[in-house]
């Protein structure tokens, strides 16, 4: 580890001097290591000099000594000052006291009824405050609103940027918040990234009611889809939204947060970054989503699941591979799609199960395939959850089916999506190389759908990138699909990464994604998902074809 000496201080302002209780005097012409101590995290400040060395801006949450031995953790913030000629000159440090987050007054009262972070009302004084709404509907008969705020990609944030990031991101959005409500109404922090607004007098008319509850939400919408931004660091804060209006008839304050809670459930079904109300139908919906992730549980056991298999072209080397998608039948029903059942499985935890199953019937297919000249070259994708990639056994589990089925391990691919790459970075490297090193390959799958970062993408030992059907759905009639498309494409080549195209359906679609440097496609123009023999006809049919034109 290189050992840059610590620059020495030629500048520090008030606030530093009233935080460290040295005088100015004192600190001018130190190296600005001299607030570290014991009990500072030398593997910080090794990556600290390491950046410095290199000239390059850094960050990092750290423990300083102040002048009376007392410790205090810091948010240091560090970049360089250049010369026109482009060389280092200064550098500079802004530290901020993590221990002085804002607090709303320091009265017990106060800190008994508000959020501690935010200042915006807490669970105590939201109950206590619907309590009294409600007592006044029975008198009154009248509609008002309870609307429950859930951020949609707020751990993302937090576990990309940390938790300073986070808390800053809680505390601009509280603010905007209470620029869209009427000082009747009230907003409460709930939890972490929830929010709850209670509206009162909407309305004597459910239509009426509902309109004005749409207003405050498309405010709120409107206010959240201005980035935040923080230091060089910018966010987005969409909200999923759940409103429900009561007041005209009996309930409880339990009753009302539940059914708000419910319809922001629908809200991120809908796909994030909306709004829904509470209705009874709702209800029947939870009740058969419950049912229904029973059945999950024991779908395995009851040999419901199968395997489809789709096919995937190279232009100039025609079918290289298949993916491997899961389809659950369960009697009395039709075919429920993947996009129903996995996030349920991941919501109940029994994902894991799903993607074992998975991959143990896939390599089986794959081994199978070794045995059939026209399909010993295939390559199979499999699907692996982000929950299943982080689990501890991964790995080992991954080189036990290998083993057991006696797949070649060149023969399989991984399709992870973006959000296993931002959890726990080391983590997923460490897996990654370890599979890789046997030759197992990785896609990235849904690509420009998540973060879609450089950084992980520079970090990782992918060997493919797929671009999401969403941006090849509207790729012709779509300019920022297409520019998206493009890019996608371009990112991957300069890279070095092999880019897929999805849900290819039309020639045109196929024909502009060529124009644009794709050369890899799955879709519905080559081939559905087909169940284990009829993909295998299928490769047989195109050998033939192949074959008759050569
Ligand atoms: P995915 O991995 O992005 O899979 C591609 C999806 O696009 C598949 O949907 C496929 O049937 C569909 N598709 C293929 N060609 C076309 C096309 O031309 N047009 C359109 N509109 N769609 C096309 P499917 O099978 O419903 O799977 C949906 C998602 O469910 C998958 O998206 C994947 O995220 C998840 N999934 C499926 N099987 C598994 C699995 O075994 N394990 C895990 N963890 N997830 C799975
Ligand atoms: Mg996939
Ligand atoms: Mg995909």
């Amino acid at each position: 580890m290189p050992h840059a000496a610590w620059p020495r201080i030629v500048f520090v302002n008030e606030a530093f001097v009233r935080l460290t209780g040295y005088s100015r005097n004192q600190v001018l012409g130190q190296p600005c290591s001299f607030l570290h101590g014991e009990k500072t995290d030398r593997n910080e400040l090794d990556r600290l000099q390491l950046a410095m060395a290199c000239g390059e801006p850094a960050r990092s949450e750290q423990l300083n000594y102040a002048k009376g031995g007392g410790s205090f953790w810091t948010d240091v913030d560090m970049a360089p000052i250049r010369s026109k000629a482009g060389d280092c000159t200064h550098w500079v440090f802004v530290q901020s006291d993590l221990s002085r987050r804002p607090r709303p007054g320091s009265d017990i009262e106060h800190l008994a009824h508000h959020d501690e972070l935010t200042g915006l009302a807490n669970r105590t004084l939201l109950f206590d405050r619907l309590q009294q709404t409600l007592a006044g509907c029975a008198r009154h008969p009248i509609f008002c609103g309870l609307m429950f705020i859930d951020l949609d990609n707020f751990k993302e944030v937090n576990d990309a940027w940390g938790h300073v990031q986070g808390d800053q991101l809680l505390l601009e959005v509280a603010a905007r918040l209470q620029t869209c409500v009427r000082e009747a109404d009230t907003i409460a922090r709930f939890g972490g990234d929830e929010f709850v607004i209670l509206l009162q007098t909407l309305g004597s008319d459910p239509a009426e009611a509902a309109a004005n509850a749409e207003t405050v939400y498309h405010k709120i919408a409107a206010l959240l889809a201005e980035p935040f931004q923080s230091q060089s660091l910018q966010f987005r804060a969409n909200a999923s939204v759940g409103i429900n209006l009561f007041g005209q008839l009996p309930t409880t304050v339990d009753e009302v947060i539940r059914h708000a809670d419910l319809a922001m459930y629908q809200a991120k079904n809908a796909g994030k970054n909306t709004y829904r109300f509470f209705d009874s139908d709702m209800q029947k919906m939870v009740d058969e989503r419950a049912w229904m992730g029973n059945e999950l549980r024991h779908a395995v056991q009851r040999q419901q699941l199968s395997l489809h298999y789709q096919a995937q072209f190279d232009v100039q080397q025609g079918l290289i591979g298949a993916e491997a998608l899961l389809r659950w039948s369960f009697p009395g029903r039709s075919l429920v799609p993947p996009e129903v059942f996995i996030p349920l499985a991941e919501q109940i935890g029994v994902i894991r199960e799903l993607d074992r199953w998975v991959l143990g019937v896939a390599c089986l297919e794959l081994a199978r395939w070794a045995t059939i000249p026209a399909m010993a070259h295939l390559v199979m994708a499999v699907n692996v959850s982000s929950q299943q990639f982080q689990l501890a056994g991964f790995v080992d589990a991954v080189f036990d089916v290998l083993f057991r089925t006696g797949a070649r391990p060149d023969r399989l691919k991984l399709e992870l999506t973006e959000s296993v790459l931002i959890q726990d970075l080391p983590g997923v490297r460490r897996s990654m190389a370890m599979l890789k090193a046997h030759g197992v390959g990785f896609a990235l799958d849904d690509f420009g759908t998540g973060y879609s970062s450089l950084k992980y993408l520079k970090q990782l030992a992918l060997d493919q990138l797929k671009i999401d059907k969403s941006f090849v759905a509207d790729v012709m009639t779509d300019s920022h699909d297409s520019a998206i498309a493009r890019t996608i494409v371009t990112l991957g080549h300069s890279l070095g990464l092999q880019v897929i195209a999805e849900g290819v359906e039309t020639v045109a679609q196929r024909d502009f994604l060529i124009s644009i440097g794709c050369h890899i496609f799955q879709g519905y123009l080559y081939s559905e998902p087909l169940a284990a023999n009829e993909f295998e006809v299928f490769v047989r049919f195109q050998q033939q074809r192949a074959n008759a034109q050569v």
